[in-house]
């Protein structure tokens, strides 16, 4: 884990509680004895290797998911390097643990399965002291926080303070898919409150019991977070994450040129979509100029996933007027067109001169869209109908049912290719099990956010980049896209494989870092060679040495 060395004056105790120096039983002879722990640990000695297998008997044997969740964040909280190490070799295994879909069953429960507390918690009644409470934290060099306000946790809505659950699961992927030392990740949950009857009512309730904060307040309460980041944490990185879509927009635009941050439900899903639909136009050798897309959710990841796929189609040329003309959405209340009133601001660039439309399937018929995409939050949306016209209407229909959890995916991978005679091309939020129709089987991808966060963050970070850019969400799209193969694509898959999401992260990471020279945002000299400097600072989960 890096140059970590345990500070003088620790008991042996204290040695053994803390998760960041903890080896368990793989404390050599002698470390034992120079620690003073030698009489608290049983007298076998173990290899991390061992500890490893231990730890997956262990795991295997956990009947539920959320069982085998429990037991990696108690792994979490004893033993930093182990529990790494583990996540790193068997991620594609764990991400639907650690993350979707099973940490929004373990949101809901958040406040019952409650063990200790992991991260900064900043009570709305505690501003003023905001920069206090974050010194508390052990960590002193934090470069990456991911904060949430638990506004709107998934799909799941407002989960108020249980909600740090996610904070916790998006580190834990910074660590493991780009090497971002934990020591250097902190999580945040700022509790302005939650409008969530049930847990307002729920004697277990671990956060305030009252209504959110709105308005001049909120902000006032977010600015105190930020600047007490910029004075406590200054190289820190700020991932806002699940806020509700009355402040997401407003905050992102309050402080995307201010300091150094990004929302990951805006600009990390717009980038990983990006990146499918531009690994599906290379394999297909079709144009992303020449598609219709139709949005079901004009929300943060909708309205994100539009504006950027409108940066990529500028980027090659065409005007943003035109650009917008591409991208259609039905939200609750129909087709996004002009003559609605009272539109958010965010979705009136893709309001068009188009007579209203009552819903989704009338839509599809309307425009005749060669890509949908659902980022609705509703179940079953893409039913048998819409997704027998788009087979009708497309040679390979694109599909994107992106809603998270599993359960409100706006249709099944079985759903999506047995209505599409196998045809479409397919990605969504959470993972779906391989489908097999007519002997073929296909391996649906997954359009994670996992794939870019934790690359932009670490050429964020290496370079100390002043602000995150939309360029540096195209080159990581562009990026990610050209990691897909032809192998990847055969099976059905328009990512590539997460098992090699470290590789995939350092590339993310050098592209986003070398844009950061260019556009002089580094706060870093630039090194001669990008990659082995980024690379030097990606940790391996080894323990280090105490003897
Ligand atoms: P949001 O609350 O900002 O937006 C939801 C949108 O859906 C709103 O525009 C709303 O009007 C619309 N909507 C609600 N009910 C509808 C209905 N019956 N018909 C049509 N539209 C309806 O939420 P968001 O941040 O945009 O997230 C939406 C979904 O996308 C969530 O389920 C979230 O988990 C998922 N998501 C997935 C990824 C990913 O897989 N990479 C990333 C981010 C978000």
């Amino acid at each position: 884990m890096g140059n970590i060395t345990i500070p003088k004056g620790l008991t042996g105790q204290e040695i053994l509680n803390d998760n960041l120096y903890n080896k368990g039983m793989a404390f050599t002879n002698a470390e034992r004895i120079a620690l003073g722990i030698d009489g608290l640990l049983p007298p076998m000695v173990s290899t991390i290797e061992e500890q490893e297998v231990r730890v997956m008997d262990n795991y295997h044997q956990k009947s539920t998911n959320l069982a085998k969740y429990i037991f990696l964040m108690s792994l979490l909280d004893q033993n930093l390097t182990l529990f790494n190490r583990v996540l790193v070799n068997h991620l594609e295994e764990m991400m639907p643990i650690i993350y979707t879909p099973t940490v929004g069953e373990a949101c809901q429960q958040y406040s019952f399965i409650f063990r200790r507390p992991q991260g900064v918690f900043l009570a709305a009644h505690e501003k003023g002291r905001f920069a206090e409470l974050l010194r508390q934290w052990p960590g002193k060099d934090v470069r990456v926080i991911v904060v949430t306000d638990g506004e709107r946790i998934l799909g799941l809505g407002d989960l108020g303070t249980s909600g740090m659950g996610i904070p916790v699961g998006k580190l834990c992927l910074y660590a493991a898919g780009a090497g971002i030392p934990f020591h250097q990740c902190l999580p945040v949950m700022i509790d302005v409150g939650t409008n969530n009857a049930e847990f307002i009512n729920d004697p277990y309730y671990i956060g305030l019991k009252q209504e959110r904060i709105r308005g001049k307040a909120y902000d006032a309460i977010i600015e105190e977070f930020v600047m007490a980041v910029q004075e406590v944490f200054p190289k820190a990185l700020i991932q806002f994450e699940d806020f509700g879509n009355l402040n997401a927009f407003r905050l992102l635009e309050n402080y995307r040129n201010r300091v150094c941050t990004f929302n990951d439900d805006i600009q990390g899903t717009a980038c990983v979509s990006l990146a499918g639909l531009s690994a599906a136009m290379r394999l297909t050798n079709r144009k992303l100029q020449d598609q219709t897309f139709l949005f079901l959710g004009a929300g943060e990841a909708g309205t994100g996933i539009g504006e950027l796929i409108v940066s990529a189609l500028v980027k090659i040329g065409m005007s943003a007027d035109n650009a917008h003309q591409r991208c259609w959405f039905v939200d609750s209340k129909g087709l996004v067109v002009q003559s609605r009133e009272n539109l958010a601001d965010h979705k009136i660039p893709f309001a068009h001169d188009h007579a209203p439309v009552p819903d989704f399937l009338s839509a599809v018929q309307a425009l005749k869209p060669t890509v949908i995409i659902g980022v609705s939050g509703q179940a079953g949306k893409f039913d048998k109908q819409v997704l027998q016209t788009m087979a009708a209407i497309n040679e390979q229909p694109i599909i994107f049912a992106l809603s998270n959890p599993t359960i409100k995916a706006e249709c099944t991978a079985n759903e999506a290719y047995t209505w599409t005679e196998g045809r479409c091309l397919f990605s969504s939020g959470s993972p779906f099990d391989p489908v097999t129709i007519d002997g073929k089987t296909f391996t649906p991808g997954q359009g994670n956010n996992a794939y870019i966060f934790p690359g932009v963050g670490l050429g964020v970070i290496a370079s100390q980049a002043k602000h995150v850019t939309e360029g540096m969400f195209l080159a990581a799209a562009e990026t990610l896209a050209e990691q897909v193969s032809e192998a990847d694509f055969e099976t059905g898959r328009l990512y590539p494989p997460l098992n090699t999401i470290r590789q995939i992260s350092l590339h993310i990471a050098v592209a986003v870092a070398e844009l950061a020279f260019e556009e002089g945002l580094a706060r870093v000299e630039r090194p001669d060679d990008i990659k082995a400097f980024i690379q030097s600072q990606m940790f391996e989960p080894q323990y280090p040495s105490y003897a």
